[in-house]
């Protein structure tokens, strides 16, 4: 059996977050408000109200966590810029104050040998955006006014232009999955929208953005990326109505986001009673923008497999099965390391040579994580699943899959969005108190592994 050791030469080592869930400085030096913004501060909407006023005070403090990613010794870090500060209200004047802080941070990462992998979106969208007296839009605003996307290919060029010269790849979006379920569908994160499956064209929104800013960003010379969130499906039986039910939620979940990008088609969605064209929103036109020249390369954000089985809900076309038998995060997340295996050498072997080369942008787990008496965090269930997943990453490599780098979700204990403070998925605690950074067990081990990969392949 292959093991994590066994990982390629040259195979990168990095470490994730995102702005809204680290930067905290929410007023300063001109940044306007986000959708996230306003919606944390609604009663409710996040757990214990926590918002992302302060979170880690990185926007002040990122000379330390740039020395704390040093130490681990990184070849790469992946954060996400805030757009609302660098466009306040998403369209026309520049925010020249805002554009300096990347580029403060992008020259300290380079400094410290740390290549940046900017990601241009990650769920912050200003506010004025969304607000739709803004967006010209009936329909409503943020991704379902298709404006947007070409507002997001305005500011794409705009960062591009500023940082172009130190920024070999971006990813455009994070994840447009999960905003489009959590964000539109069911209202669980900013905007909030609950409109089921009328959420669709904030997908295909998405990823006309995506589509539209990657041309931008190619033009000056950077290469393109996106990070999805993806999942291998399993019925819960073989029985004709639960496999029925995962290909449905296979379409939805994953296909949707991926075959427009490698395939330039939409996948079948008529278990939804949707059509082709998604409700009307696809132009003709659309999806070669989308597909453009391909991708550099795939993102895979990886958590979880994902059990379904016959729906019972007559809205939607399948059911959520619970995965029993394996060891569960402290979100309650099943813990089932072959998923990713399964997951690399599915999207292999669905799309053989149209298939990208793969970065890992995200994985990791929370654990309920406390700073011991002899100062550490002993962490030991974070290794555990590190551990196993790196071993079934380097178990796809082994199987042909093309894979370049690992990115673990995360560096710092953040703002987990509608769960606030209250789930850690930091190699490094902090305490939001005193804003004490305290390196974790997982911290140490994923040092120790970087040191020991790089050590068997310079030897
Ligand atoms: C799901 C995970 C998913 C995550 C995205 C959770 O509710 O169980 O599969 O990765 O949401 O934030
Ligand atoms: C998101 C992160 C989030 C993580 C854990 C992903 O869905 O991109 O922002 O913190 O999963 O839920």
């Amino acid at each position: 059996m292959p093991n994590r050791l066994d990982l390629p030469a040259g195979f990168r080592w990095g470490a994730s977050t995102a702005a809204y869930q680290i930067e905290g400085a929410v007023d300063e030096d001109g940044r306007g408000p986000s959708v996230w913004d306003v919606f944390a501060a609604r009663p409710g909407a996040v757990r214990d109200g926590d918002t992302g006023r302060v979170a880690c005070d990185h926007y002040h403090r990122y000379p330390e966590d740039i020395a704390l990613m040093r130490g681990l010794g990184l070849d790469g870090y992946r954060f996400s810029i805030a757009w609302p500060r660098v466009q306040p209200t998403g369209a026309g004047p520049v925010n020249p104050a805002g554009l300096d802080f990347y580029d403060r941070l992008v020259d300290a990462l380079l400094a410290a040998g740390i290549t940046p992998l900017p990601t241009l979106f990650h769920w912050d969208l200003p506010q004025a955006l969304e607000t739709p007296s803004n967006s010209g839009s009936a329909a409503g605003g943020g991704w379902l006014a298709r404006d947007t996307a070409h507002r997001f290919a305005e500011y794409a060029a705009i960062v591009a232009d500023r940082l172009g010269d130190r920024i070999p790849a971006w990813i455009t979006l994070n994840e447009p999955f999960v905003h489009m379920v959590f964000g539109y569908a069911l209202g669980i994160h900013a905007p909030g929208r609950t409109l089921m499956l009328d959420a669709l064209p904030a997908a295909h929104h998405q990823l006309l953005g995506h589509g539209l800013a990657a041309a931008a960003l190619r033009e000056r010379g950077g290469q393109v990326l996106i990070a999805n969130n993806l999942t291998p499906v399993r019925p819960a039986s073989q029985a004709a109505a639960d496999v029925a039910a995962a290909a449905a939620y296979d379409a939805l979940h994953n296909r949707l986001f991926t075959d427009p990008l490698l395939l330039g088609s939409y996948p079948d969605l008529s278990a939804y009673g949707v059509d082709a064209d998604l409700g009307g929103c696809v132009r003709p036109g659309d999806l070669e923008l989308i597909a453009g020249p391909g991708l550099d390369g795939l993102g895979v954000n990886y958590y979880n497999p994902t059990r379904i089985a016959a729906p019972t809900d007559p809205g939607l076309p399948f059911a959520e099965a619970e995965i029993e038998g394996v060891p569960r995060t402290a979100f309650g997340w099943p813990v089932v390391p072959d998923g990713l295996r399964e997951l690399l050498v599915g999207l292999r072997d669905r799309y053989g040579a149209a298939l990208p080369p793969i970065t890992i942008t995200e994985n990791g787990c929370s654990v309920t994580d406390e700073v011991a008496p002899d100062g550490t965090v002993h962490d030991q269930p974070r290794i555990d699943y590190l551990a196993g997943h790196l071993d079934a990453l380097a178990a796809a490599v082994a199987e042909g899959v093309d894979v370049r780098g690992y990115f673990t979700w995360s560096l710092l204990d953040n703002y987990e969005w509608a769960e606030g403070f209250s789930q850690r998925f930091g190699l490094v605690h902090v305490d939001f108190e005193t804003q004490r950074r305290t390196p974790k067990a997982s911290y140490t081990w994923y040092r120790d592994l970087i040191a020991a990969h790089r050590a068997r392949h310079e030897g």
